[in-house]
């Protein structure tokens, strides 16, 4: 996208093109205009165009353009924080309805992708949280025990098993999450524009909203060359926010994250490398992760981004650990690479705002928003069709604040994983 093969790498190389938009160009009316073309922005487009809302739907820049075509393409159900601390943080209440929203959202996503036939690779198999070594093992064990008393479809499999689907003698055993699994994540998000603007959503791209203004009871959202008057604004720009809601993304410390896909591997790797294609991520604290994508790249990631002496540390080292998870791969090329920004609260949990009157949104997704953002968007749609008051949602408001020595924190984390990464898997 934009001429930069460092933003979207192997998603944008490989997803079906999107549908077809254009800038907004003068004045149109709406009953409610969504801001932001990641999922949040077009799961809530398209529930509330099914629900014959009159919704338009503005994005910067392009459909996926965001977090939604940088990412991994685990398809997570849950949240970082473990099930049992969630109540802890939130409250019983918002707990209980976080936590069973989330849990049920990757079956949303499959629901969704079956409904309206979009081509977007996903696979069904499961995710595999690895563990390195007896702390990772305590970790997984712990997270499958809060999450199957809840009846959750998990459970740890031992090192042989690990061993025998990831293709690696490396963790000492993996959480299996069958509620979970993978999904070219660029083609899931334009593949929801289509059914949304199938359904009568009206999309532009390279549309960023400057500046909104009160009229009556109705909001004018301006563009550059455009303007929207709405009832309601549906604020969908997460980590990428920019214009009227960069508090948004001020309220997040940006954690980057890079992958690297090699080329479509042979036969018999792929036979022993993921044969079942589940998608996988480790214990460590700066976390590597892995999958397939169909044609049988192995896509691998982890923190750090991929700008200045960054790209070559980065490459090096994912080429290094490479060899030493896969020996059976060899020395590696890759094909594609490209890293985006994480955005994480000082809580890892997502939040809901309430900007004014009739303005509102989710944000927050701390690297969890495929599953995450489509459902949320699916709310945010029900909340402005009256059906779910502010009181029942699954989170409690919040003020949105930026947080203090952002700039800082933000450089730390790059810095941090290039020094861990230059001197990392040397031995
Ligand atoms: C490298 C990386 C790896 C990740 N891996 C995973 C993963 O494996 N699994 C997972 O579940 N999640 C993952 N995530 C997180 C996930 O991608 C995000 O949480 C998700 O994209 C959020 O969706 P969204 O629609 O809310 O926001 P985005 O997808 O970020 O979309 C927001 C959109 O708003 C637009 N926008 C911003 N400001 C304006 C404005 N003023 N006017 C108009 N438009 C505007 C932006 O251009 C952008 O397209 C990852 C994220 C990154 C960056």
């Amino acid at each position: 996208m934009y001429n930069d093969p460092r933003s979207h790498g192997l998603w944008e190389k490989t997803a079906p093109q999107p549908p077809a938009t254009a800038a907004l160009k003068g004045s149109v009316a709406a009953d409610v205009v969504i801001v932001g073309g990641g999922f949040t922005g077009q799961s809530a487009a398209l529930h509330l165009a099914e629900r014959d809302i009159n919704v338009v739907l503005l994005e910067a820049r392009e459909i996926g353009f965001g977090g939604a075509g940088r990412n991994v393409g685990l398809i997570n159900g849950g949240m970082w924080v473990m099930p049992k601390e969630l109540p802890g943080v939130l409250g019983e209440t918002y707990g209980e309805r976080l936590l069973g929203l989330l849990g049920n959202a990757p079956l949303l996503v499959r629901d969704l992708v079956e409904k309206h036939a979009i081509p977007c690779e996903i696979e069904k198999n499961g995710t595999l949280h690895c563990a390195v070594g007896e702390k990772g093992l305590r970790e997984i064990r712990e997270r499958c025990e809060q999450w199957a008393e809840r009846g959750a479809p998990v459970r740890v499999l031992d090192a042989e098993e690990t061993a025998r689907r990831t293709g690696t003698t490396a963790y000492s055993g993996a959480l299996l999450d069958t509620r979970a699994g993978t999904i070219q994540p660029l083609a899931y998000v334009r593949g929801l524009a289509a059914a949304a603007q199938k359904a009568g959503a009206r999309l532009y791209t390279d549309s960023p909203v400057v500046a909104t203004e009160r009229n009556g009871g109705q909001w004018v959202v301006k563009t550059p060359n455009g303007s929207v008057t709405a009832k309601w604004i549906v604020v969908a720009t997460e980590a990428y926010s920019t214009g009227p809601w960069q508090v948004v993304r001020d309220e997040q410390i940006y954690l980057p994250y890079f992958n690297f896909a090699t080329r479509p591997l042979g036969d018999n790797l792929q036979k022993s490398i993921l044969p079942g294609r589940e998608g996988c991520w480790d214990t460590k604290e700066i976390l590597s992760s892995f999958r397939m994508d169909k044609a049988g790249r192995l896509v691998f990631g982890s923190v750090g981004a991929l700008r200045g002496t960054g790209a070559a540390i980065h490459r090096a080292w994912a080429k290094r650990s490479l060899k030493r998870l896969f020996p059976q791969l060899g020395d590696t090329e890759f094909e594609c690479e490209w890293y985006g920004q994480i955005g994480m609260t000082d809580n890892a949990v997502p939040r809901f705002h309430k900007f004014a009157e009739n303005v509102v949104g989710f944000s927050g997704y701390n690297g969890r928003g495929i599953a995450p953002g489509t459902a949320f968007g699916k709310v945010i749609a029900q909340h402005v069709l009256g059906e779910i008051t502010e009181t029942e949602l699954p989170l409690p408001l919040t003020e949105p604040k930026a947080r203090p020595f952002r700039a800082l924190k933000e450089a730390y984390y790059e810095a941090g994983a290039q020094i861990a990464h230059f001197a990392g898997e040397r031995f």
